[in-house]
């Protein structure tokens, strides 16, 4: 038993399909208050505690932490996800630039495929 259409393993999915080298720790954070659209990316002790989901680069370049409010519509928390995901996939460096908007837009674009392939029954 599972969730058929989980919006969370397709943006997963989607993250993989695009990017088979990309991998990262995911994980709820409680912590989380999800009470304002913020998220932030950096190292651990550099930045305020976000709101809704962060992504954190260990600085011995191993994998990458993200974490996710689990106080979010799950909706919310998959669009979450797809910017977190697109920080790993670009790199810290490349901030919430080119590089990075390209891969969040095609990890949604992936996902809301998989979605939409799921809905017909594949
Ligand atoms: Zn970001």
């Amino acid at each position: 038993m599972y969730i058929v259409n989980d919006i969370l393993s397709a943006v997963i999915v989607a993250a993989k399909g695009l990017y088979p080298e990309l991998d990262a720790q995911i994980q709820w954070d409680p912590t989380l208050s999800g009470d304002d659209l913020k998220a932030k990316i950096g190292r651990v002790g550099t930045w305020k505690k976000p709101e809704y989901g962060y992504t954190f680069f260990p600085d011995d370049s191993s994998t990458p932490t993200i974490g996710i409010s689990p106080h979010i519509k799950v909706t919310t928390a998959a669009e979450v996800l797809a910017h977190e995901l697109a920080h790993v996939a670009a790199g810290l460096e490349a901030g919430h630039g080119r590089v990075w908007s390209d891969a969040f837009n095609a990890i949604q674009l992936r996902a809301n495929e998989i979605m939409a392939r799921i809905g017909e029954g594949e």
